[in-house]
């Protein structure tokens, strides 16, 4: 397998066969992802994917923020090969395993201390929407209140408790219950609104959250919002944020599931802000190689759980675990990989900035920072065209916002200077089929 791929001369993918294939036959309507992206993937190396047939596509979508790292680290999957052939306990729920305590170590060394965070871990079910429910339950544990303040545009996941703080209509329609104890603010810059005022907007629903239900349990938020259309909060709104939450007595939850993990260029997205979330959630990138995980990171005084309150069978997953501690150990010891995204941030920055100078008249524009940044099309089509047009050309490349309106461009951190130049090359000769 090489990842020095031709990319420019591959044949245009063809669509999967049709109903008689086995995934339209059988699997639910439900599948998503595969719509955008239809091949049958089947080796991965860095940030390049490679489909049955030998088809090799450039990702700039990295499993949503999951492959930070990279499509099968060698040095992670060695890790993950060592730990399985020396018959390492792979399930264990919670109980203490020697894998859990290299993780743990290792993220209290590389992550916690350095940043003087006294936050205790918390391992729920592996994915981003089971911390979100956890988060939720603790924070009105906490406060014994209920209402929390969500902001338009937010996504923070599909099971019914984060389903009620996520804006999306159609993903709340599915719920097919009231989503209650829910309040909801506008995020910066959503339908214009200045940091003033959008900070007012806050205040006033932290208000009637007390006239009505006794005050806000909490605040959610994403610093960079990922499928609300890549909106990169300032860092004086973050602080107003988080200020007006201790003013009011809500703990303040940063949804770090997508923009973490050094996606947005520091470990957490909160860090340029200088503001201290009471509770972190961590999943996606934070398995390494895309192993399912999760973390909640909770300050000590709110450690009230009882034991097994917010319990679950795969709580700790130990693959993970080996996974998750390669990759801070690798990536996280120094400040390479920080430099390296504010590096490819800057040149992914400059191409889209290119992009729009090219097309006046069609309403681009750029935003996001770090390695999550997007080219929002004031026409919805046009971005449908544009993604389109990229995985014709062999690029993974997803759309986000209220109506798929943001191209959004997220590569694997790792990307190489060569597959980052030409992941934007194709972007660029998208935009401009799609427009002419
Ligand atoms: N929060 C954010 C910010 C997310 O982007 C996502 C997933 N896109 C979730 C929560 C939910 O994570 P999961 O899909 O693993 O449940």
């Amino acid at each position: 397998m090489t990842s020095s791929g031709l990319l420019l001369d591959i044949p245009a993918p063809t669509a999967l066969a049709g109903p008689s294939d086995i995934f339209t036959r059988r699997e639910s309507n439900v599948r998503s992802y595969c719509r955008s992206f239809p091949a049958v993937f089947a080796t991965s190396r860095g940030a390049t994917m490679w489909d049955e047939d030998g088809r090799a596509y450039i990702d700039f979508f990295a499993g949503a923020g999951t492959v930070n790292y990279g499509h099968n680290e060698p040095r992670m999957v060695q890790a993950v090969v060592e730990y399985l052939t020396g018959g390492g306990i792979v399930h264990s729920l919670d109980m203490h395993t020697v894998a859990k305590r290299a993780f743990l170590e290792e993220f209290e060394r590389t992550v916690l201390e350095p940043r003087g965070m006294a936050h205790r871990v918390q391992c729920p079910g592996p994915t981003g929407t089971n911390a979100v429910e956890a988060a939720l339950k603790l924070a009105r544990k906490v406060t014994g209140r209920r209402t929390v303040i969500a902001f338009s545009n937010g996504y923070h996941g599909m099971t019914l408790g984060a389903l009620a703080v996520t804006a999306n209509p159609q993903a709340r329609a599915g719920a097919g219950v009231p989503l209650p104890h829910v309040r909801v603010a506008p995020y910066e810059g959503n339908h214009g609104m200045a940091t003033d005022e959008a900070l007012e907007a806050l205040s006033q629903q932290l208000r009637l959250a007390e006239q009505e239900d006794g005050g806000a349990a909490a605040i959610i938020l994403e610093c960079i919002q990922g499928e609300g259309g890549v909106n990169a909060a300032s860092p004086v709104w973050l602080r107003g944020v988080a200020e007006r939450a201790r003013a009011h007595g809500a703990l303040l939850i940063v949804d770090d599931i997508q923009a973490g993990c050094g996606r947005s260029g520091t470990f957490f997205s909160f860090e340029p802000a200088g503001i201290e979330p009471d509770i972190i959630l961590l999943s996606k990138a934070i398995g390494g190689v895309g192993m399912p995980m999760a973390l909640v990171l909770h300050r000590p005084e709110h450690d009230c759980w009882q034991p097994g309150e917010h319990n679950g069978t795969f709580r700790g997953f130990n693959l993970a675990f080996v996974a998750a501690t390669a990759a801070l150990r690798h990536f996280w010891r120094d400040d390479t990989l920080a430099r390296s995204v504010a590096t490819n941030g800057a040149i992914v920055r400059e191409a889209l900035l290119d992009m729009v100078q090219a097309h006046p008249g069609c309403a681009l524009s750029v935003r996001g920072r770090g390695l999550m940044q997007g080219l929002r099309c004031e026409d919805p089509a046009l971005a449908a065209r544009i993604g389109r047009a990229a995985w014709d050309r062999g690029l993974v490349i997803e759309r986000s916002g209220r109506e798929d309106e943001v191209v959004k461009l997220m590569p694997p951190l790792v990307i190489s200077d060569d597959e980052l130049r030409r992941g934007l090359a194709i972007l660029a000769e998208a935009v401009h089929a799609a427009i002419h």
